[in-house]
């Protein structure tokens, strides 16, 4: 079996190859951690960022959408706390020369006393078969009990030098677990910096004094100090949420997993207020919600958990990643967090700006707490990607690559193919081309043989095919081919429209979600 890894670098070739990722300014090697989405990419990254809309937009009375300027005046992010807080912890490598966050070589050391075990428990289920007591075996196994130890011991002091803000501990922790360089292999590392993620450029010419202006890290402040322009021009009652979609830029110290973590990104976030006193309440509300959204997709529930963070960030009460199992293990997708009323107080007292929120209900006026949901949409693309991803061997060894996409968010919902290029049967297919091209994004194609035809379009995850054979001329039915099964059936062509949007309509998952 081939290895995760394996299975991620055929991926990365398989998103490249069919129109989906390529590196940015190719032609030039590249840029570091930045990417384009090609032709099928960006078909199913709006396809994503449509579901997120509509499940906030237009399953909530009560929230609204913005679209606010990636600057923004420099004192948002003094007050917001990015200028001065918003670091990463970063270490090298001396002989690989190898840039690393030593916070995320100390959470991959975390995962191995997971993952060994779980080993552990695994062999012993195997051995003991069904009457196998995990919680038991935990507590009295010799070699699980140690690991248990050894995790806990770390984890502590990993927690207390975070809170602590404390480098040479962090240092001294990777020092002390011996963990290595996965690159030169040896524990020869530097002391721990701080490093600010912003991106800052200058507005306006020299001559005249430019300004240092950032670009945005997140897209939630753009949401903050617009949020009493909405909530005023839409009469907005608390409890409301503001929605966002757009680009963000951190200047990552890591950035090799390919878009899992970019230099330049885009979030969809919703921030969401409320009143003093209930955040923890729509904190369990909006950690529920969001992850039956994830699972509503059907990738799988198991592939799904929760995280608590470790430490809290300088804004957060509470905080919980949804975490997703990629190929290179369970990573955060999104962010649940109760920012409390840190980031409005902030603004207010930075800008001298009353921006309370006035309650007719108790005639009393506040700063609202704050309810966030923040998800990469290009994370939320790669766990799609990695879940769809399935390589498979045919009856009499032939073998394809499909990619087994939900078909709500896959790029091409329907291929027409002529069977032959003459008798009138691509005029046909143009025909129902034309019947499905308004509701649905439909492709057409007429080259090669239908066998060749079925693997470019399972390689592009499209869900249904449809045949125009020289049958479809004398009774008006086609042959539709459904992309997971490779079952065909004969349809009349009234019936495409039908069959097809069952499949594809939003609509089926929002039914899910609300339920
Ligand atoms: P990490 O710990 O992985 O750096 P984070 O906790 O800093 O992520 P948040 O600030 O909570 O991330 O951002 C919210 C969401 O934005 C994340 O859950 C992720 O989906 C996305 N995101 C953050 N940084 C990046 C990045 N560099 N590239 C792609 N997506 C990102």
């Amino acid at each position: 079996m081939a290895s995760q890894e394996d299975v991620f670098k055929k991926l990365v070739a398989h998103c490249k190859e069919y129109g989906f990722v390529f590196p940015s300014s190719e032609i030039y090697d590249g840029l570091g951690a930045v990417y384009d989405y090609g032709q099928n990419g960006v078909e199913l990254k709006n396809n994503i960022k449509k579901y997120w809309w509509d499940s906030m937009i237009l399953l909530h009375e009560n929230i609204v959408g913005i679209d606010a300027a990636i600057f923004m005046h420099p004192t948002t992010w003094k007050a917001s706390g990015h200028v001065d807080a918003f670091n990463d912890p970063l270490i090298d490598n001396r002989d690989s020369k190898k840039r690393y966050r030593a916070d995320v070589l100390i959470e991959e050391q975390l995962a191995k006393y997971d993952e060994k075990i779980n080993k552990e428990c695994d062999k012993a289920a195997k051995r003991f078969g069904e009457s196998f007591d995990r919680e038991m075996f935990c507590q009295t196994n010799a070699r699980v009990q140690d690991y248990v130890q050894k995790r806990e011991t770390l984890h502590s002091r990993f927690v207390a030098a975070l809170e602590a803000n404390n480098l040479e501990e962090l240092k001294q922790i990777i020092l002390d677990e011996e963990i290595v360089c996965p690159i030169s292999g040896t524990r020869n590392w530097t002391d721990v910096r701080q490093f600010n993620l912003m991106f800052s450029t200058e507005m306006g010419s020299t001559s005249d004094g430019a300004m240092k202006v950032y670009l945005r890290p997140e897209t939630a402040q753009g949401i903050f100090v617009n949020y009493l322009n909405v909530q005023k021009t839409g009469r907005m009652k608390i409890p409301f949420g503001i929605a966002q979609i757009g680009k963000a830029f951190r200047n990552e110290i890591v950035a090799r997993q390919f878009i899992f973590r970019m230099r330049e990104f885009e979030q969809m976030e919703m921030q969401f207020f409320v009143k003093p006193g209930t955040e923890l309440q729509w904190f369990e509300h909006w950690k529920a919600f969001r992850l039956k959204w994830h699972k509503a997709l059907g990738l799988g529930d198991h592939k799904y958990r929760y995280h608590d963070h470790d430490k809290l960030a300088h804004y957060a009460n509470a905080a919980t990643d949804i975490e997703f199992e990629m190929p290179f293990g369970f990573k955060e997708v999104e962010g649940i967090h109760s920012r409390t009323n840190f980031d409005l107080g902030s603004h207010e007292k930075y800008s001298g700006k009353n921006i309370k929120y006035f309650d007719p209900e108790i005639n009393q006026s506040y700063t609202p707490f704050v309810i966030e949901t923040s998800i990469g949409v290009d994370r939320m693309f790669l766990s799609i990607m990695s879940a769809a991803y399935c390589e498979e061997t045919l009856e009499g060894g032939d073998s394809r690559v499909v990619l087994k996409f939900p078909a709500v968010l896959a790029p091409i919902k329907a291929c027409v193919m002529p069977l032959v290029k003459k008798d009138g049967l691509p005029e046909k297919a143009r025909e129902i081309m034309n019947l499905l091209k308004f509701d649905f994004k439909c492709s057409y194609d007429e080259k090669d043989s239908i066998g060749k035809r079925y693997r470019r379009q399972d390689a592009v995850g499209t869900p249904f095919c449809i045949t125009v054979d020289h049958q479809t001329m004398e009774d008006g039915c086609v042959t539709i081919r459904h992309r997971d099964t490779m079952q065909q059936e004969r349809v009349e062509i009234g019936k495409l429209h039908s069959i097809i949007d069952e499949q594809v309509n939003m609509k089926n998952l929002f039914k899910k979600i609300v339920e």
